[in-house]
């Protein structure tokens, strides 16, 4: 069976990224990769739902057991991708999908070259403080950080190989499809085919 495909799906906090990628799996049947992290649940959040929570102790002994194919510390709190699920998906061929941030996400490049790396972003950062401060799940010395944090992350932006401007939620969940969809279509994707249909026409030349 052919592999899956891993695609990373980045983003400022508070650029609706969650929601897309919601979208995307109840619509087209994608896999989700489930999180560990040391951050408190948000109200709402359920445990093996949203993420697995987990305490510092938990989280270091799955790092040291090589129970996390990267992890990271974001704004005071451990985050990382559990390998069982996303290698078992992968083997099943499914497209799995991971909302990380970017230190994650280049982390995922450099051990599977052929995920997609997916930037989401608002098209301004009045925009993003907006959208945050909506939320109301936030304090304000919270947001700030995030957008501190966000300043960081915009440095690794160019390391994507898809930047999507979220203006309009429903382009945006096309968009993101539309390149999700489109990498089948890459011919080093393809390289296999090509190699066949040649043989079929080696006896031509
Ligand atoms: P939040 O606390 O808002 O749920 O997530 C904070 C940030 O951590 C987001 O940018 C999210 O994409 C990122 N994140 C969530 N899970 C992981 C993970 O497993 N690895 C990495 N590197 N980042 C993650």
């Amino acid at each position: 069976m052919e592999r899956g495909k891993l695609v990373v799906v980045s983003g400022f906090s508070g650029t609706g990224k969650g929601t897309i990628i919601k979208q995307l799996i109840e619509r087209y049947g994608y896999s989700l990769s489930i999180s560990a992290t040391t951050r408190a649940p948000r109200e709402g959040e359920v445990d093996g739902r949203e993420y697995y929570f987990k305490s510092t102790e938990e989280f270091l002994s799955l790092v040291d057991y090589n129970g996390l194919i990267e992890w990271t510390k974001y704004v005071d709190n451990y985050y990382g991708t559990p390998r069982k699920f996303v290698e078992e998906e992968l083997a099943q061929g499914k497209t799995v999908i991971l909302e990380i941030e970017v230190k994650g996400a280049s982390n995922i490049k450099a051990q599977y070259p052929d995920a997609v790396l997916i930037f989401v972003t608002t098209k301004d950062i009045a925009t993003l403080r907006e959208r945050l401060e909506k939320r109301g799940t936030e304090t304000a010395e919270v947001i700030n950080k995030r957008i501190s944090r966000a300043a960081d992350e915009a440095e690794l932006m160019d390391n994507y190989d898809y930047i999507i401007v979220n203006d309009d939620l429903e382009d945006c969940i096309d968009a993101v499809h539309s390149v999700i969809i489109s990498d089948d279509y890459k011919t080093e994707n393809s390289l296999d085919f090509v190699k066949k249909i040649q043989g079929e026409l080696a006896e031509y030349k």
